[in-house]
Parts: structure tokens; sequence; C-alpha cells
């Protein structure tokens, strides 16, 4: 991302004000961004690392304003991705060999809590394909998503990912509070998105009208302060943008790790500018397992959802997106094809044979729903990863992709 996307859609979180780059020790760019620096405003001073800027002011990024101004770069992004003693030697040869080898090993490397299984088969899970159905309906053409995008508390980049594969040349921006896992977005999910390391529970450090299309996905009921980052939503997309909040999890059913949540009506009432409409991911995920595309023409006001756990909620002025979209091909292949995660293989014969082997079985209680459309057992022929890779779109590739047998993952992801 250059320095015109940056200092034009940047502002203060705190003052509202523009932001400058300092001219100092700490400035780093190479031919398409910055890759280090100090932005400052008429308050405060905000770090550049790792061409993230980080728009937030704790001991940790005055540390690293410290380090980058008397020209410690790495000692910088180490205070930020927040290494202690025991894995600095691993990370600091991660730095030395360009990044870490895989995504999974750097997740299991920076990761303080269980959150790393969850991130490496995010892949896999059923949100992962009620999503993804969501963006193939959002993204035919012509795409009801516009850009710029932010996909705000996007972490890992996995919502970047599968939009990127959708819609190639929108402007992405991938907003996180976690510095760790936007620089891990950055190295694997969502190279070409402008990182920004931003708390939800502040006000958004962007210029007002900025985002045509602004999405949260499972993040929502995390937040404490929900009105104000409502409001900041809407003030980003304006009064013609688009909210896309796949899996919010409703006080009116079950969640695992809920957060804290409220009622399709408290959530309805949070964004009713926007006139939004709530779909249960049950029914989305049941069309999206059948091939049928989506119907979002159907009744969508938050009591309709009933008690779904987590409803998708779409909020848009324009009633025309509230139709039934058609079920597409699979988006051609930005990474490359690899089997789910969630299959153990082994070979014999010439052929493989595929067990669903959940990682844990928290994780199998949580998501057995993955078992409405993968098969749990499965014999392929041996060549078939090779052959899906040189025929992507053959029929029965297109088959493994829709059963989710086969993803479209990054190179190293795991
Ligand atoms: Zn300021």
């Amino acid at each position: 991302m250059t320095d015109a996307h940056l200092l034009h859609w940047l502002r203060c979180p705190y003052c509202g004000g523009s932001l400058g780059l300092a001219d100092n020790a700490a400035l780093v760019r190479t031919d398409d961004r910055i890759e280090s620096g100090v932005l400052g405003c008429d308050c405060c001073a905000f770090p550049i690392v790792a061409g993230i800027p980080v728009m937030q002011t704790t001991d940790v990024t005055r540390a690293a304003i410290e380090a980058l101004e008397a020209g410690r770069h790495d000692e910088a992004l180490l205070t930020l991705l927040e290494v202690d003693d025991l894995n600095r030697e691993l990370v600091r040869g991660w730095l030395r060999a360009g990044g870490p080898p895989t995504f999974r090993a750097g997740v299991d490397g920076l990761s303080r809590d269980a959150e790393g299984v969850w991130a490496i088969f995010r892949v896999a899970d059923p949100t992962s394909t009620n999503t993804e159905a969501l963006l193939d309906a959002l993204c035919t053409s012509p795409p009801v998503i516009r850009g710029p995008v932010l996909d705000m508390c996007g972490g890992f980049g996995h919502l970047s990912w599968w939009l990127r594969a959708r819609l190639r040349n929108v402007d992405l921006c991938i907003g996180d509070m976690f510095f760790w896992k936007l620089w891990l977005a950055g190295q694997f999910l969502a190279p070409d998105a402008l990182p920004v390391c931003c708390d939800g529970n502040a006000p958004l450090p962007f210029a007002r009208g900025t985002f045509p299309t602004v999405v949260l996905s499972d993040a929502f009921p995390y937040i404490w302060h929900k009105r104000m980052l409502a409001d900041e939503m809407m003030r980003l997309c304006g009064e013609d943008g688009l909210i896309v909040m796949p899996h919010l999890h409703s006080s009116l059913g079950d969640n695992h790790s809920a957060g804290v949540t409220l009622t399709p009506a408290g959530y309805a009432a949070l964004f009713a500018p926007m006139q939004p409409h709530f779909f249960r991911e049950r029914t989305l995920l049941a069309q999206a397992v059948r091939g049928e595309g989506l119907d979002l023409s159907a009744d969508a006001s938050p009591e309709a959802v009933g008690d779904d756990a987590a409803p998708t909620m779409l909020a848009c002025r324009n009633t025309d997106v509230f139709t039934r979209y058609p079920e597409v091909e699979p988006p051609p292949v930005q990474g490359q094809l690899c089997f789910n995660p969630l299959y153990r293989v082994t070979e014999s014969e010439g052929q493989l044979h595929l067990v669903v082997a959940f990682p844990t079985d928290d994780y199998a209680d949580e998501f057995q729903l993955c078992l409405t459309y993968l098969p749990e057992t499965l014999t392929l022929p041996g060549d078939v990863l090779d052959r899906a890779r040189l025929q992507p779109m053959a029929l029965d590739v297109v088959a493994l992709r829709r059963q989710r047998v086969l993803l479209d993952l990054p190179r190293r992801y795991c």
C-alpha cells in the first residue's frame, strides 16, 4: 500500500486529525510501501513497523517509536510482536529467513492461548463455508461489494483471502488490535491488504466515508463499546454503504466463547439507520451445502432468525441487495489447492485414504456441523492433488471444492 493510500485513509483516532510522516531515522521506504516510520498528528505519534501503522498509544507503541528513532528496526518489531525471552531466538531466526516457515508455525510460535487451533482450522469450519457462500453471492457480477473494503477485526486475514479470490482489483484494509496477527496476515493470507493495528473499542483511525464496504466477522460481541463501533462502521461506509457481518453470536442461541452477546433485535437497534437484515446461519449453510446459491430475499427481521446461534447480518439501504443469488463456480485459485486440513491422509496401493480427524475434542464438539458437508472417510486416486492443481475447474475437482474436501490455501499454510 502506498504513502498516498496510507495518508489519505488514516486519521488520528483521538483528535481526528490528518497524519504526517516524520522524516527521521525511523523512516524506511521500499518501492511501493512505507516499511517503517513515525506518523504524527497534533496530539500523538504512532509507529509504522513492518508496513503496519499501529494506531494506538501504549507503553509498547512508545517503546517501538523509541527503537525506530534509534534505528533499531528489528527491536521495534520484536517489541510490537511482544515476543518473550523464550521465543525471542525463534522469532529472530524467522526474521533472518524472511518469515516463519509456515502460517501454522507462526501461529504456534506467537499465540498465547488455544486460539491457535481455531486459527489454523478456520479455513475448514462451517463459518468459513457460510462466509465464502455469502461472498460468492455478494461478489457476483456486478458485485454488491465495492471497494475499498475494510475487514475490521480481520485478524489473520482469512476473510480478506476469500474476498481477494473473488475481487482481484479492490483495495483491502485489515484492521485488528493484535499486531502479531496482522504481521502473519501480511505474510500468508492478505499480502496485498493494508494492515492497520487499531482497537475496535476506540474510534477507528480512518477518514469518514473511506470504505463503501465494511465487513466484520465473528468478533462484534467481543467488543465492549458496541454502540461506538456500530456508529464508527456506519461513519466509514457512508449512507450508500454496505455492512457485512457473518456469524454474529446471538444471546438467544448457544455459542462457544460467545463474548458479550445481544439479541438480534439489540444488534438491529445499533445499526437501525442502515436498515439491517438478518439471516439464519443454519439456513444459509444448508443452501450453500446443497449448491443452491443463497436466498437473501426471505424474511429478514431480527425476530425471523429466532434462536439461531450466530445469524448473518447485512445492513444496506439499497434493497436490491436482498434478492436470490444463484450458485456460482468456485473462484480462480490464488494459492494452491490442498486437502482440507481436517483430513488425515494416508496412502496405499496408489490411492489416498482421507479420514476426518478433529484436532481436539473441544473442536469436534464445537464444529460437528462440518460433517454435514465433509465425508467422514473418502478414497481418492493417488494423483488427485496434482491433477486438481493442473485442472482446478475440471468437473470432479469442482465437486471436491464444493464439498470443501479441497481448499484454496496460501502456500506454506500448514
Ligand atoms: Zn491526534
